[in-house]
Parts: structure tokens; sequence; C-alpha cells
């Protein structure tokens, strides 16, 4: 891996998504030998896996897809109001440090303690928020990363915020569900807070493991729809404002948006119940190995917090002690946790 720009073919690592084709990097564009479809290498070094001529149908949408990720992404960036890319509200900021604290950082730990070296996928990943816990938790490891999303601004922007001289890193724009990486290259995937964001589950584990070595893993992390917390958090306090202003088309309408908050301008989201993604993983080939859930108050306390104005001190403080309450909880709770937690951690193996 890294060998991008050194070699005629673009790295070693991925292929043309319409064909499987090698890349190869000619005078200022890229292109496959093989269709000779064009694809595109930014100027931070972003690879864009994306097809931009092809007329498939899954190419059109795509780059309908990623044009609108990209526009969403700029927006956020520049109002300093990104869900994952430092919110300017201090208590949305404290919320995603209490949600980068519990599933995500519990996934990354998970992964440290079951391997010591190797390639990583993150599918969706952003910013590379979770990309970076793992180098930083595990200089010794040398793990190769791939971060890869959709929308190559986000990725450009995770780059330069957070990956300015550090080894082992490659970003790779592209559709999930089309990934443009080679099939078995790599020991594991992680994917946070990303699969409800997926319009088909199937096609989506269908190529983890098309790109999963054998016995590869699946590291995820979503929202667990079966749990109380996801229904009295923000979107508890949705309810209550629709019910106070006797609004029933209010209420109507949160019950309708799949996610409390976002209203649909996020773009797709679809929660989860826990017994979905394990379906889905166990069709995709996959068998579940663990199952943990997150996140019982934290989501209902934060949500208060921030309405109520708390002292952003007394916040602060509550995060991390919520956090180390929480994973202490768990090991008592166990899988009634399904019931009451947030977020999920789902780890599960390739067998097929
Ligand atoms: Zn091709």
């Amino acid at each position: 891996m890294n060998a991008m720009k050194e070699s005629p073919i673009v790295n070693d690592f991925v292929e043309c998504p319409l064909c499987g084709g090698d890349i190869f990097f000619e005078t200022h564009a890229l292109s496959c030998t093989a269709c000779k479809e064009e694809y595109a290498l930014t100027e931070e070094g972003v690879l864009v896996l994306i097809p931009e001529k092809s007329n498939v149908e899954w190419a059109k949408e795509a780059r309908e897809n990623a044009a609108i990720i990209n526009a969403f992404y700029r927006g956020r960036i520049k109002e300093g109001t990104g869900w994952w890319i430092g919110h300017k509200n201090p208590y949305v900021a404290l919320l995603q440090r209490y949600n980068l604290l519990c599933g995500r950082s519990m996934a990354v730990d998970m992964l440290g303690r079951m391997y010591s070296g190797g390639t990583i996928v993150d599918l969706g990943g952003g910013e590379g928020y979770v990309d970076k816990m793992i180098l930083d938790r595990f200089p010794d490891k040398n793990f190769q990363v791939v971060l890869q999303d959709m929308g190559f601004v986000i990725l450009a922007h995770g780059k330069e915020r957070s990956f300015q001289n550090v080894q082992g890193v490659d970003f790779v724009a592209s559709d999930s569900l089309h990934s443009g990486f080679k099939a078995g290259i790599f020991d594991c995937a992680i994917s946070t807070e990303c699969i409800e964001h997926i319009r088909d589950l199937d096609l989506f584990f269908a190529e983890a493991n098309r790109i999963l070595k054998p016995g590869g893993r699946v590291f995820l992390t979503t929202p667990n729809k079966q749990g109380i917390a996801f229904w009295l958090g923000d979107r508890g306090v949705q309810y209550a404002k629709a019910l106070v202003a006797g609004s029933f088309k209010k209420v109507e309408k949160v019950w309708k948006s799949p996610y409390g908050f976002s209203d649909g301008e996020e773009g797709y989201e679809k929660i989860l119940s826990s017994n979905e993604v394990v379906e889905a993983l166990k069709k995709g080939g996959f068998i579940i190995e663990q199952v943990i859930y997150n996140q019982f108050l934290g989501e209902v306390f934060f949500t208060i917090a921030s309405k109520a104005r708390l002292p952003l001190v007394l916040v602060h403080g509550a995060v991390s002690s919520a956090v180390a309450l929480e994973r202490m909880a768990n090991y008592f709770i166990g899988p009634v946790g399904k019931f009451i937690g947030f977020n999920q951690v789902v780890i599960a193996r390739k067998v097929t």
C-alpha cells in the first residue's frame, strides 16, 4: 500500500469498480486499462473511484449522491456545524465526544485486542476519527489503514486535519456498494455510524465480504432502534415539544422521520434494530461474534443538559463519568442492554 503516484498502477489494493481492470496514472488523469473509464486523484491526494463517464445505473447514482454529500460536507465545514467535524455548539460537541468514547471507542479496543497488525478498511469513515484513534492507540502494530467515504471533501478535510505526516493511511472516495477495492485484501473492516445511511444493506455486506480475507472481521457501530434511550433522547424532546404545541402533525412528522433530529436533511437514514443488523450480516456470509450495547443514559442526560444549558464544566465532567459507569454497567447488564442502549457494537466474522 501507499504506492500512490509512485508507479503507473495507482496502487496495489484498488481496481476499476466497473470492470475490475487495473487503474493507471497517465499524465494528468487516471484511467482503467480495460474499459478506459476515467477516475480522479484530487490535489489533496484522495483517490476518487467513482466513474466519471459511465452510464451504468449505479455509477450515475453514485455521481449524484457524491455531489449531494460533498455539498453537504462543504456547508457543514464552513459553518462549523458538522456532526463529526467539530461542532461550534459546545453541548453538541460534548455529545459527539460522548458518542466517540462509547461505541466507537469500544469497537477500536476490540479490534486492537484481536489483531496485532494488518490491513484495515474504514467504510464510510468520514474524516477518520476512528482511524486516528486506531493509529494513536496502537502505534506499534503498524496497521495499514484505508479510509473510504462517498465524499472526497470530508476525506480531504480529515487528511489535512488529522493525518499530516502520518504514515500508513490511504484515502479513497467511492461507493461502498461498488468500492473499487480488490477481493480478499483486508484483514478487517470497521464501519461506525454508517450502515444506517446505507439503502441496500445486503449489497453493503456482500461487498464487505468480498474485500475481506477469509476469516476477516467487520466491526460495526450503529444506533439501536430497540433501545429505550433511543426513544428518550433528542427524539423524546421533539415529541414533548410537538405535544406541548398541541400539533398532531408535528408528532406524526417526528414519528415518521427515521431519526428524530435529522428531518431528512442529512440524507437517507434508517435506524435498525439489533435483530435486523444480525440478520443482514448472516445473509452476507458472516457469523456474529459479539454484540455490545452502549449509551444507556448519556444520550438522555446530554440532551436535557443541552436544552437546559447546564454549566459546561459540569457536563464535561459528566461525559467521562458516564462513559466509565456505562462500561461497568455493561458487564452486569449483558443482553438486556438491547432494550436500553442507544447504540450497538457488532463484531462478525466472514465464514463464506
Ligand atoms: Zn474498467
